[in-house]
């Protein structure tokens, strides 16, 4: 039996901030064979005979731009990756009734059909000074995301994007969504920049990701690399906790040992039991409570409460000119015709992310009509490809190289009427028990990758301060 103090689940940048803030005894096992959780980049296409003949692609697990607002957090990614952070301007637009206007919405409705624009408009002043219309102010506070949405910038605002796009993104109605959902996401734009942006007097740099930095080289997954060489010791990959026995603070660990030789490839498993004195868990709650093997009955009672939503996304590599929509970074699609909610560009923010002469995009999708054809794959493909190419993000002359597949579960957490109280049930009940559990998903929360890495290093601050 191996032992150590604590016992970490996952080398995504949440565990490995934690390790390397704790940076003394700890054993952080990932099942992976690398490090990084979704902030990790793959060479595309997969199979080496292809990218041999149309060459090499780096994708991330879909846009993974890292906005940074704290001084602490941007001094530590400065110093993993010295002077390999490009700073970029956002160029992101949203695609509704043809035409594209800047991100974000409500303070760029300029160029749009003009009855649209007299929509928004008049539903954010109504919304904003209702007595100018014979309404009351509203006396109760917004009873979910869509009345705190539609209260914020009105029934047109909402109607030809808020409701639209999130619905879409979340697969859920609105109305089961928390209202305070997302609340720091979210521009909100004065009266009068949504007026000067009616009438094209536009300021885009509004939001929290009007810039934001990528490393030069090696993909968003350069981070996470690096962050993996800065610890005293390096993870253990390969390394899957199966269950977790909470009284005898025991873990049984699957390890993969892959090996290659000349004439085959094997892996051989082994079973390990870990003995801990204090866990944190970076991978998804739910999941973790399932592994539990004494969890007790309120826990599994709460995890079973807490939802998510799947997204799928294609990789998709293409050679040719490109159309009049191939370089902004990402693009946003509200409308139902459109069968992917975000499209996005690696290669627009980084060129060496695709060989010269070609471009990258990731296409997400969740709710909507992708959800019927995620059974019919060949039918999803043949969709996606038309409507990239109605959205003239693919122009006629494009040659498509490759498109795979990929899905990323639990992806968006459903803030809905039992999200508050099944999450801090199980939070709770598992730091009663010695388990720390945080991060993205294994705090069942909705953040960026400085968010992990916050959290890593504020896990880490506690397991120092209980020792
Ligand atoms: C669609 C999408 C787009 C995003 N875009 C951005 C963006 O542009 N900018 C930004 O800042 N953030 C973005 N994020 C958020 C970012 O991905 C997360 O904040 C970050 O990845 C969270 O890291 P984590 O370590 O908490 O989780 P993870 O990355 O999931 O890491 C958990 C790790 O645990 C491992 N693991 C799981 N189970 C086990 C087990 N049983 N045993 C051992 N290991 C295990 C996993 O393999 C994984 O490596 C995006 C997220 C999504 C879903």
């Amino acid at each position: 039996m191996h032992t150590c103090e604590t016992l970490i689940i996952g080398a995504g940048l949440t565990g490995l901030s934690c390790a390397f803030h704790l940076g003394r005894d700890h054993l952080l096992v990932e099942k992976e064979n690398e490090p990084g959780g979704l902030v990790r980049t793959r060479r595309r296409p997969t199979d080496p005979e292809a990218r041999a003949r149309c060459g090499e692609f780096l994708c991330d697990g879909t846009g993974h731009w890292l906005h940074l607002r704290t001084p602490e957090m941007r001094a530590l990614v400065e110093r993993l990756l010295p002077g390999q952070l490009i700073e970029h301007e956002r160029r992101a637009v949203i695609h509704l009734a043809g035409a594209f206007t800047p991100y974000p919405f409500q303070a760029n409705t300029y160029g749009l059909p003009r009855e649209i624009v007299l929509d928004c408009l008049l539903g954010l002043i109504r919304a904003r000074h209702p007595e100018d219309f014979g309404l009351q102010p509203p006396a109760d506070p917004p009873r979910h995301f869509r009345e705190s949405l539609e209260r914020l910038f009105g029934a047109g605002i909402c109607r030809h994007f808020m409701v639209p796009y999130n619905e879409k993104l979340l697969g859920v109605p609105l109305e089961e969504i928390s209202p305070t959902y997302a609340e720091r996401f979210i521009p909100r734009p004065s009266l009068e920049d949504v007026v000067k942006g009616a009438l094209g007097f536009s300021r885009e740099s509004l939001g929290y990701n009007a810039k934001f930095v990528y490393p030069r080289a090696g993909g968003i997954g350069a981070l996470s690399r690096a962050l993996a060489d800065a610890l005293p010791q390096p993870p253990r990959y390969n390394a899957e906790v199966r269950s977790v026995h909470l009284r005898t603070k025991t873990a049984r660990v699957t390890v993969r040992n892959p090996s290659v030789t000349a004439n085959a490839s094997t892996t051989a498993t082994s079973e390990q039991v870990v003995r801990f004195e204090r866990l944190v868990n970076t991978m998804s709650l739910p999941e973790f409570v399932a592994r539990i093997e004494d969890a007790p009955e309120n826990l599994r009672a709460a995890a079973a409460r807490l939802r998510a939503t799947t997204v799928h996304y294609f990789d998709v590599g293409v050679r040719g000119p490109g159309d009049a929509a191939s370089q902004y970074h990402w693009i946003y699609f509200p409308e139902p015709q459109f069968v992917f909610y975000r499209v996005g560009s690696y290669s627009a923010v980084h060129a060496d992310a695709a060989p010269p002469g070609c471009r990258s995009y990731y296409v997400e999708m969740s709710g909507g009509d992708a959800r019927a054809l995620l059974g019919q794959p060949e039918a999803l493909r043949t969709r996606v490809l038309d409507d990239l190419r109605r959205a003239r993000v693919l122009g006629p002359n494009d040659e498509v190289l490759f498109m795979e597949l990929c899905r990323i579960p639990n992806a968006y957490v459903i803030f809905d009427a039992h999200y508050e109280s099944a999450r801090r049930e199980v939070i709770e009940t598992l730091a009663a028990h010695g388990v720390h559990s945080c991060g993205r998903w294994g705090g069942w929360n909705y953040g960026g990758m400085e968010d992990a890495l916050l959290e890593g290093r504020a896990a880490a601050a506690v397991l120092r301060e209980t020792a």
